[in-house]
């Protein structure tokens, strides 16, 4: 059954070259959204993945993190938390910066958009180098809270980013 559906989400990923910029293989997850079949499979595959593990909030990141975040979220019976570039929150924020190829980027969080204690699962479409998702991690831990797991519908497994976010649970539906 698992099979099935696992051949169902790889269907409806399509492959865009040099998007982007040259020499990218963006992974376009539009189709699977737009199959309610699909993208139920995606949550559904998710929430087995996390097993009843102890989960507080679901915490999505900019932007494609959101859509499948907030559906997780609901699906698990938990409130969602935004993390999002800098200058997006309205609120006082926490931020933490990374490195990209040329130059770094910035994620933030409300600084009180979770409690104390909480276990969080943060989720995004896609794992590369990791560098989006340990950033969202380290905000997860100055608002006090904890990381219960990283989920990703798709890791570019190549590229090693779950290492980053060791020692972390690193959930991802489809490896590439
Ligand atoms: P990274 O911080 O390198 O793990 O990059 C992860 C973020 O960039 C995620 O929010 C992804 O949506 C996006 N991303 C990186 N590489 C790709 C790709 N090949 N296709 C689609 N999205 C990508």
């Amino acid at each position: 059954m698992s099979e099935d559906r696992l051949a169902l989400l790889r269907s409806r990923i399509r492959d865009i070259a040099d998007f982007p910029k040259e020499g990218i293989l963006f992974k376009d997850i539009t189709p699977l959204l737009a199959d309610v079949n699909a993208f139920r499979a995606t949550i559904d595959l998710m929430v087995e993945a996390l097993d009843g593990e102890s989960v507080g909030a679901v915490i999505g990141i900019e932007s494609r993190g959101f859509m499948f975040g907030a559906a997780l979220a609901d699906k698990l019976g938990v409130g969602f938390v935004p993390v999002r570039k800098p200058g997006k929150l309205p609120a006082a924020t926490h931020r933490a910066e990374y490195d990209l190829e040329y130059g770094s980027d910035a994620v933030e969080i409300h600084q009180d958009a979770l409690r104390p204690g909480d276990r969080a699962v943060i989720v995004d479409d896609l794992i590369a180098t990791g560098g989006t998702a340990k950033a969202a991690g380290e905000l997860v831990k100055r608002c006090g809270a904890e990381v219960a797991a990283f989920v990703f519908v798709i890791n570019l497994v190549a590229l090693e980013g779950a290492k980053k976010l060791e020692p972390h649970r690193v959930i991802s539906i489809l490896d590439y």
